[in-house]
């Protein structure tokens, strides 16, 4: 078992780091947040003041953090902490330019790196049943990979480095546009005199099927454990589903990719949040896209 130290113990760090505990690695932890560091005393990890001393002696470091600025000074601060060869992963979502100049860090003081964002939420995070969208060397890959599969049951090398985060904004775009379609036909089904049941009955065995339908629908009743059921309590909130569509919208532009409805879907998203929705799961857009708020 190895020592490992985790930073960033939030909603996602703090179940993950927990894991790394249940599985028997020794978790020196850090956080900025004292409540953060706590909840994580709590699941076994031994939690720090400061940075330096949360990593001194670990074989590998995992950052967990909110945006990109946030993980680029983390991993400079790392970078003169930790001897060369440490295993550095970052499973935090941000841009692919902000993980790429994170590799860049790694690898000038020669530590071995992998971006490595995650898809499964709290609850996956809490069962350990994250998937895993890495990117970085195979051989950054294969020593991060047992860390990985403690953590989630899903672990995919996209390629080389930025890799994952782009599979990750790629795939969140895909998630929101639907969110939107699948909000909008049932919208339009309560105006043509449809009863939910029957549009998920149809579309979910029809055309139309996809997992913001089948999994996470949108409305109270077919599917019993989806956010819609609990009053939209997330899940996954709109404030992150936006911010996800706003990585995926400066990718975009960077890469000269055009993405007229993930431009579209970010729009809604944002003033979804202007509602003062930001806290709810990103599924209640549909009471937006109703009229009804
Ligand atoms: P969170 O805000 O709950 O946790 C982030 C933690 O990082 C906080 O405890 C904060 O105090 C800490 N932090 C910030 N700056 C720090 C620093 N310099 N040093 C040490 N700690 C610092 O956020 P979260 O929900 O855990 O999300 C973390 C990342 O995971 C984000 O990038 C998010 O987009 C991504 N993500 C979240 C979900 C989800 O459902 N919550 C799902 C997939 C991916």
């Amino acid at each position: 078992m190895a020592q490992v130290a985790f930073i960033g113990l939030g909603n996602m760090g703090g179940p993950m780091a927990a894991n790394l505990v249940k599985a028997g690695h020794g978790v020196a932890g850090f956080d900025l947040s004292q409540a953060s560091l706590a909840a994580a005393a709590q699941a076994g990890v031994d939690t720090f003041a400061t940075l330096a001393e949360a990593v001194n002696g670990a074989e590998a470091v995992i950052t967990m953090l909110p945006k990109g600025e946030h993980v680029v000074a983390v991993w400079e601060n790392l970078a003169g902490l930790v001897p060369a060869g440490t295993l550095l992963i970052d499973c935090s979502t941000v841009d692919v330019e902000s993980a790429r100049k994170a590799h860049s860090i790694a690898q000038t003081v020669e530590c071995v790196s992998l971006d490595a964002p995650v898809s499964g939420g709290t609850g996956g995070a809490a069962a350990g049943t994250l998937t895993f969208m890495a990117g970085g060397t195979d051989r950054a890959f294969a020593r991060a990979r047992p860390f990985l599969e403690t953590m989630g049951k899903r672990i995919v090398h996209c390629g080389a480095d930025g890799a994952g985060q782009a599979a990750k904004i790629c795939n969140n775009m895909i998630l929101g546009i639907s969110m939107i379609a699948v909000g909008e036909a049932f919208a339009l089904g309560e105006k043509l005199g449809l009863s939910h049941q029957a549009l998920f009955d149809v579309a979910s065995t029809s055309s139309g099927q996809c997992w913001s339908l089948t999994s996470y629908c949108p409305v109270p009743g077919p599917v019993p454990a989806s956010p819609a059921n609990n009053g939209y309590k997330p899940g996954f909130a709109a404030a992150l589903m936006l911010k996800d569509l706003k990585l995926s919208q400066e990718a975009a532009a960077a890469s000269g990719a055009s993405t007229p409805l993930g431009a579209a879907a970010a729009a809604l998203y944002e003033t979804f949040e202007n509602t003062g929705s930001g806290a709810r799961d990103f599924s209640a857009i549909i009471e937006m896209l109703r009229g009804s708020r």
